[in-house]
């Protein structure tokens, strides 16, 4: 039973969440929203749990395609970082500013960054490229992602104070078009530096939140010295390069850990 704490702890937090966004914005949609999300990210830990190969890519695409192709594409919400800006400045507390909260602002202080292992819809297709793991040393690029967020921030407030018209129709092809370049910079970096995740590592400018949130997250995996035979093998298989083996808050690429628990699963001697 204490295997299934995990997906029934991510349960009851997204349900929480669900019942009460309902309540409070008398709005039956954010129950069905957060209670799909949280069946989809619970059931892709307990296929994990259960061994399932490709547990996190069945969390992956539940999540990922409902938030790109239904909320973006078909309800015409912008769910990227400009949306998230643009329900900000509009004073709206709903779409975008509600998801950040949950899962790129809030949500990280008791999970982490496990919505950059479990539900990320660029990641979603990141991963399916051939650079599981790092292939070159890392660069000293991570100055660029203070470039795209400021960028964002930048062409959100230009567009609020030309007043131009239409806001929601340009909120909707910046979704589209800043997904695009976002896919096609992530695929290019992913090849050019041999990682998949080179976007999340240098560009992305959601890491802004995500990573001092995610330093004090209590959902971390943490490693058993007692059991632990210095193998290096986790290291090894994990895309981010985080030293799993240290269970200081400090250790090294520790806020960019996504959850994965590819680690734990390669690791000999059920450390971590
Ligand atoms: S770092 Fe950004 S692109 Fe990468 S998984 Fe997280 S949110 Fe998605
Ligand atoms: S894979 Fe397991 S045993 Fe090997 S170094 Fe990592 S934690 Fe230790
Ligand atoms: S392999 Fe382990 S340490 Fe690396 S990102 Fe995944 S869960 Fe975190």
């Amino acid at each position: 039973m204490k295997r299934y704490v995990l997906p029934l702890s991510m349960l009851a937090i997204f349900e929480a969440v669900a019942i009460t966004m309902w309540l409070t914005q008398d709005n039956i949609f954010y129950l069905f929203n957060f209670s799909y999300i949280g069946i989809s990210i619970s059931l892709g830990i307990l296929l994990f749990i259960k061994q399932y190969r490709y547990a996190r890519r069945v969390a992956q695409l539940l999540v990922g395609l409902y938030m790109l192709v239904y909320l973006g594409f078909i309800c015409g919400e912008n769910m990227q970082i400009e949306g998230f800006w643009y329900y900000l400045f509009t004073g709206v507390f709903e779409a975008a500013t509600i998801h950040y909260a949950v899962a790129k602002i809030f949500g990280p202080l008791i999970f982490g960054r496990g919505w950059c292992g479990f539900a990320c819809w660029t990641a979603m297709v990141l991963d399916f490229l051939p650079f599981k793991v790092p292939q070159t040393p890392r660069r000293k690029l991570g100055w660029l992602r203070y470039l795209t967020f400021a960028m964002s921030f930048i062409f959100v407030s230009a567009v609020f104070l030309a007043q131009v018209g239409s806001l929601e129709k340009i909120m909707f092809w910046a979704f589209i078009i800043g997904n695009v370049v976002y896919y096609a910079v992530g695929i290019i970096l992913a090849f050019l530096f041999r990682d998949n995740r080179a976007f999340c590592t240098y560009i992305c400018p959601i890491t802004i939140f995500l990573k001092p949130m995610s330093y004090f997250s209590l959902l971390r995996v943490q490693c058993d010295k007692s059991k632990c035979i210095s193998c290096g093998k986790c290291k090894k298989v994990c895309p981010m390069e985080v030293d799993v083996t240290d269970n200081s808050r400090k250790r090294k690429n520790g806020t960019e850990c996504i959850l994965c628990f590819t680690c734990a699963r390669n690791c000999p001697t059920n450390s971590l």
